[in-house]
């Protein structure tokens, strides 16, 4: 129907049998919410120019009792299409919330703040805001303590979605644009939406290699420059080489994350690297 009235698309027997697997893996998902098979991961954040830890993502991950490890790549469009990604995406945010609370409490260079990835289906719900607002207060953490991590086309969604963004920023939760140049609104709408982070996608630094690709180089660097001149945080993720960090802190990328540096880890290891950060001496 969504291909126009005057195209049919022949019905496969493979398409039936994807419909099937979608619905078994949503309601396999949906009973490992309630029985507790989620569990969160935490890739640090680097600072390039200090080497320090700068901050962490929380990324979820589903271990099925059967199944084994499922990875979000398989679950959170499955989560998205059947709107499992509300409770979902709630759990996380309240998770993660928590882990940076008690990381906080116990160590005194533990990470500014958590950033948590947000699906636009989230931003929806007319109680998102409330949510936020009510993790933040339950935990004790102040509004900039939380990156929520949105995609550009959460952006283009429309204007109930730009208005909740909107208001989380105005409480002061901050925004990053994660997979930033992988989508399709244009540079102008950064002036208006008020974006703090903007996430290079992985596919730009990939272009940093030994048979160089010069057209994703060029792209991430005007990224950088374009985060420069509108005073935005700037963050390249994907980083697997040493090569990568050097050439992406020359072109202006202060933050970055990557297997380089550190794959996603268990909280307790993320907290290890808190603990072994040297106090600066004040
Ligand atoms: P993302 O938010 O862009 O997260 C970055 C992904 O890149 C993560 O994959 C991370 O493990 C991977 N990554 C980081 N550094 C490297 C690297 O150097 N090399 C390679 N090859 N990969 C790297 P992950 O954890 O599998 O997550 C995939 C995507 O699933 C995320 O992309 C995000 O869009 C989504 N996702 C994960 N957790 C959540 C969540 O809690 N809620 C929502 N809505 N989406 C989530
Ligand atoms: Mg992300
Ligand atoms: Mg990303
Ligand atoms: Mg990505």
């Amino acid at each position: 129907k969504e291909s126009g009235k005057a195209s049919w698309v022949r019905f496969e027997p493979r398409m039936r049998q994807d419909m099937v697997n979608h619905a078994r893996l949503a309601s396999e998902l949906q009973n490992g919410i309630i029985r507790g098979e989620l569990r969160l991961l935490y890739q640090p954040v680097f600072d390039l120019v200090t080497g320090r830890l700068h901050g962490a993502e929380a990324l979820v991950r589903w271990q099925h009792p059967t199944r084994g490890f499922v990875s979000p790549g398989e679950f959170i469009p499955v989560a998205e299409r059947s709107g499992l990604i509300v409770p979902l995406g709630a759990w996380v945010l309240r998770e993660a919330c928590t882990q940076l609370a008690s990381w906080r409490a116990e160590y005194p260079n533990a990470i500014e703040a958590v950033n948590v990835n947000v699906a636009v289906r989230q931003l929806r719900e007319a109680g998102f805001v409330d949510e936020v607002a009510a993790v933040l207060s339950d935990t004790g953490l102040m509004p900039a303590n939380l990156i929520l991590e949105v995609t550009e086309s959460s952006v283009v969604d429309g204007w109930q979605v730009r208005e909740t963004l909107q208001t989380l920023h105005d409480i002061g939760v901050r925004l990053a644009l994660d997979d930033f140049g992988t989508g399709q609104s244009s540079l102008s709408l950064l002036r208006a939406f008020p974006v703090d982070v903007l996430k290079l996608d992985k596919s730009f630094v990939d272009g940093i290699a030994d048979g160089e690709d010069r057209g994703r180089v060029a792209v991430a660097a005007a990224v950088a420059q374009l985060a420069e001149h509108l005073q935005l945080k700037a963050v390249a993720e994907g980083i697997e080489s040493r090569e990568q960090v050097d050439r992406l802190r020359d072109m202006g990328y202060r933050y970055g994350q990557g297997f380089y540096m550190a794959k996603p880890l268990p909280a307790a290891e993320c907290g290890a690297l808190m603990a072994a950060d040297p106090v600066r001496a004040a």
